[in-house]
């Protein structure tokens, strides 16, 4: 084992500090990796303030990570050390369940391991995830990331890019489509960038009406401020799909109107209650409610690729890790363009 620098919470109250952690020497089938970059994802402060109610302390977030390989075990083929490469959300999986058959591993039927804050198998307690020196993670949670794209800017790809790839791609996202993303924060900006890409007509609904210019150079067609009832009438029943990032419990029924007969809205923020749902809304026009988790790792290399070719990337604030708790604050205040990425650098230094 080797002790590597990590900054962590130690309480649902505390703030972020300095923490030595454990990495698992590297098996046949792990990759080692110097983190270069993490992205600072909502969910991390969600798990750092325990809203999901399973925090387990410390806790050490980060699941939008960048990196080298600096070491691989005997049996892993498809990198080498210096490789650049990617980890998101899950580092691993049962592998035989019917979801993980189908290239789904965060549906996993016996539960997935997550970055961070999941059991650990190999050493006991709980994974620790990115705002770390390295990483040990098995092959096939490694993501090969393009070298023709700006890496720090690719981090949060790792999350917030195939989150709101994927639900777009499932739904069969088209050119010509009306498509209206909720939230312009770490998902809704990528949630803009990718419904472009893919040629769709799109409407950034946003409570931030001083965000409108941004949302229309991200690639934004039409605001729509959601607080504006006489414009929010104006969209009624016009909506071939919605992405609704709002990362708290809501009433989503004002934007259940939005939607068209038989279109869909996808949830990815909220995983909290919601306000209650009028039936009506949802009966009348033979409208859907789903949600989505992330993505499975083939579809997270797809997404990858993808943006490889279309050159796309997030649009980014750089920070040191000793600024972590003033990010977090701005983000909980809606006030980043439009990620937070960590320069790993700031930790190996200090
Ligand atoms: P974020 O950067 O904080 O962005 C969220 C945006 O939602 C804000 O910028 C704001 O945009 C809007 N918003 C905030 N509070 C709101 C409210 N009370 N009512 C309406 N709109 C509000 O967060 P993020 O990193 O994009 O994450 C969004 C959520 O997705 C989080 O809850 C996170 O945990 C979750 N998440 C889910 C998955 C998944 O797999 N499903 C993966 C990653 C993250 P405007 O200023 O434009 O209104
Ligand atoms: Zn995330």
């Amino acid at each position: 084992m080797s002790e590597v620098k990590a900054y962590a919470a130690s309480s649902k109250t505390a703030e972020l500090e300095p923490l030595n952690i454990e990495r698992r020497d590297i098996t046949k089938e792990d990759v080692e990796i110097d983190i270069l970059y993490c992205g600072v994802c909502h969910s991390d402060i969600h798990t750092v303030k325990n809203d999901w109610k399973n925090s387990q302390y410390p806790v050490v977030p980060g699941h939008e990570i960048i990196g080298r390989v600096t070491k691989v075990g005997d049996n892993v083929k498809n990198f080498k050390e210096g490789d650049l490469v990617g980890v998101g959300c899950m580092v691993d999986s049962c592998q035989t369940c019917d979801s993980c058959k189908e290239d789904l591993e965060q549906y996993c039927e016996n539960g997935a391991t997550y970055t961070y804050n999941s059991e650990d198998k190999h050493l006991g307690g709980y994974t620790f995830g990115g705002y770390s020196e390295k990483v040990v993670v098995d092959k096939k949670f490694v993501l090969s990331v393009p070298e023709n794209l700006d890496i720090k800017a690719v981090a949060p790809l790792l999350c917030a890019g195939i989150t709101t790839f994927s639900p777009l791609n499932h739904w069969n996202v088209k050119k010509g489509d009306k498509v209206g993303v909720i939230g312009l924060g770490g998902l809704g900006h990528m949630g803009i960038k990718f419904a472009h890409a893919m040629g769709a007509h799109v409407v950034m609904i946003t409570t931030s009406p001083g965000k409108s210019g941004d949302a229309k150079k991200l690639g934004a067609d039409e605001v729509l401020i959601s607080k504006d009832e006489e414009e929010m009438k104006k969209h009624a029943n016009s909506f071939d799909f919605l992405l609704n990032t709002v990362p708290v419990g809501h009433d989503v029924n004002p934007y259940i109107g939005l939607l068209k007969r038989d279109a869909t809205m996808v949830l990815v923020g909220a995983i909290e209650p919601l306000d209650p749902i009028h039936g009506g809304g949802l009966i009348a026009s033979r409208k859907t409610i789903a949600g989505s988790l992330i993505g499975g790792i083939k579809e997270t290399q797809e997404m990858l690729d993808f943006c490889g070719k279309h050159d796309i990337v997030s649009d980014v604030e750089m920070i040191d890790i000793q600024n972590i708790n003033d990010a977090y604050e701005r983000v909980q205040k809606s006030d980043v363009k439009y990620r937070f990425v960590i320069d790993m650098k700031s930790l190996k230094e200090s």
